[in-house]
């Protein structure tokens, strides 16, 4: 059978490429558009759609030319960067990252840094001259081949790495020194040894074709099919593969990575959002895990590279239409697009956007009216907490609305309580993992984590309040008992979030309604044209 569409596509400068989301995947056919309009992004190819139906089609077999694609695919990026994958001088690293034509925000795997061993490391250090950023890198790579591609228990690499903050008596990831994370990947050696024997693969290029292997089983994960069974996603095909030259983070103090929403995803206020995180790389980030730099410091270290995201923002926002969600890393300076979709939004922010994008003329009217069809705009309104007692606490606001419910501490908790009283669903930090549990919750409230982390997205999308990065919530599931401040609250107990605010009450709060009065009349004389 001839094929219409090409089974690899190549992006990058100075490549003009059509790449259709239903063929290559939506993070792809961006990435293309964003290289044709010439935003920084870095080269790279990606894999049809049809290679992922393929391989579970053939039992989960890796198509025969997947290895020349790979190469042929490699050898593009090569020339694109003049850099060498394998090389002991100047060796190239790539990620190898999933990407539906559905979004499916850390539901699949990807994996970076994908061309380091001990020799490459070597070559890292010469070319950089930043020893420390490359062994972070490396014992980076091992954990995420480890976890990802083989299954390794994740805890086992956790344990090591916190023991080493230990050591170093520091409670954030991105500041531990050079010994340590040189020590750190040592370990992590070991741990293939350990785990199962199967030897880490030196060879570039078997990493290559596991990395992508793993990305495609992705695919059928059980959490990926829970995804989509709860999304109502129909007519998925499979995941594209989408493989880039790597942009480094955590290379020094000038770099980081960073989402950024180009207008306030809760309110629909115009102006950029942002989490950014100093000498990180992007999982660091969505994980949901660690703390994160304020917008103001990173405007304040970062200004010029804080204004060229502006103005890409803003062109990204004229290309698309709408506003846009946005993945980026700063490399000592330099500003990169790693990914830009639509922005997941609550119901409020969607009115204010819609009209606002149509007042601005980055849309048409009637396109602002498709915007808003399947949001009922009579039931938008804006709910706060009116408590005569004070917040237990304040966490950081990643969705509006209130809810009040149950304390539930594990997803499985909240899947046995009634539905009818409520349920808050209470976290050290939430990943994707702890999807069902959310479902049936009508809140979600993290220890730790960032406005924009996957669990965070996921919430919103699932209409849930959502506070995150409460830092005075400690919780011990063991006892079933949560502290937030001085108050100790037990699983079953009740609390409010007010996700306007970011507060935590204890018990059920009572509710105001305000209603958005002078958008929804904008909207009428929209309507009646
Ligand atoms: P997901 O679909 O789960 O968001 P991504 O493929 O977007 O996964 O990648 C996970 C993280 O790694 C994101 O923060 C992304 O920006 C970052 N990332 C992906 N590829 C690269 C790259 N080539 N260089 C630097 N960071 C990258
Ligand atoms: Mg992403």
């Amino acid at each position: 059978m001839q094929e219409k569409y090409p089974r690899i596509i190549f992006f990058g400068p100075g490549r003009k490429a059509q790449v259709p989301a239903r063929e290559y995947g939506n993070k792809a056919a961006v990435l293309a558009t964003m290289a044709n309009l010439a935003i920084p992004v870095p080269p790279g190819f990606a894999l049809n759609v049809s290679i992922c139906e393929e391989y579970f089609r053939n039992n989960r077999t890796l198509p025969p030319d997947l290895p020349d694609m790979l190469q042929e695919g490699i050898r593009w990026i090569e020339r694109a960067m003049d850099l060498s994958f394998g090389s002991g001088r100047r060796p190239l690293l790539v990620s190898v990252r999933s990407g539906a034509p559905v979004t499916m925000p850390g539901v699949m795997d990807t994996i970076l840094n994908v061309g380091l061993n001990r020799e490459t490391l070597r070559g890292l250090i010469v070319m950089t001259g930043n020893p420390r950023f490359a062994w972070d890198s490396y014992r980076r790579f091992l954990e995420q081949f480890g976890t990802s591609v083989f299954g390794h228990n994740p805890k086992v690499y956790r344990t090591i790495v916190r023991e080493a903050m230990a050591g170093e008596d520091i409670d954030d990831e991105a500041a531990l020194d050079f010994h340590s994370l040189q020590e750190i990947a040592g370990q992590f050696e070991k741990v293939y040894l350990r785990q199962d024997g199967r030897p880490f693969p030196t060879d570039v290029g078997e990493q290559l074709a596991c990395a992508t292997e793993a990305v495609l089983s992705s695919w059928m994960s059980p959490r990926a099919e829970q995804f989509r069974r709860l999304n109502l996603v129909r007519e998925a095909r499979g995941t594209a593969v989408t493989i880039q030259a790597m942009v480094f983070g955590n290379l020094g103090a000038a770099s980081g990575a960073g989402v950024a929403f180009s207008r306030n995803p809760w309110t629909g206020e115009p102006g950029l959002l942002v989490d950014f995180k100093f000498g990180a790389q992007g999982e660091d980030v969505v994980s949901g895990d660690m703390e994160v730099a304020t917008q103001d410091e990173f405007r304040q270290r970062l200004p010029a590279e804080y204004s060229a995201l502006q103005k890409i923002a803003a062109q990204l926002e004229r290309e698309f239409g709408d506003m846009q969600d946005i993945e980026f890393t700063v490399q000592e300076g330099s500003l990169y697009i790693l990914q830009s979709r639509s922005g997941k939004r609550a119901p409020y922010a969607a009115l204010r956007i819609a009209i606002d994008l149509w007042q601005e003329g980055i849309i048409f009217r009637d396109e602002a009216l498709r915007m808003l069809e399947n949001i009922d705009t009579n039931t938008i309104v804006l709910r706060r907490v009116q408590s005569a007692n004070p917040p237990l606490s304040w966490g950081i606001s990643a969705s509006l609305g209130v809810a009040s419910g149950r304390i539930a501490l594990t997803p499985s908790q909240a899947l046995r309580f009634p539905r009818e009283e409520g349920i808050i669903l209470v976290r050290e930090t939430a990943s994707p993992d702890d999807i069902e549990g959310i479902d049936v919750s009508d809140g979600l409230l993290c220890a730790r984590g960032a406005r924009t982390s996957h669990a965070a997205v996921v919430a919103r999308q699932m209409g849930k309040v959502c506070i995150v990065g409460c830092r005075d919530l400690t919780i011990s599931p063991e006892r079933h008992l949560c502290r937030i401040r001085d108050t100790a609250l037990y699983e079953g107990d009740f609390i409010t979030l007010d996700g306007e605010t970011g507060a935590i009450y204890a018990g059920v709060g009572e509710v105001v309604n305000e209603r958005p009065d002078a958008l929804i009349g904008i909207l009428q004389s929209l309507k009646s044209g």
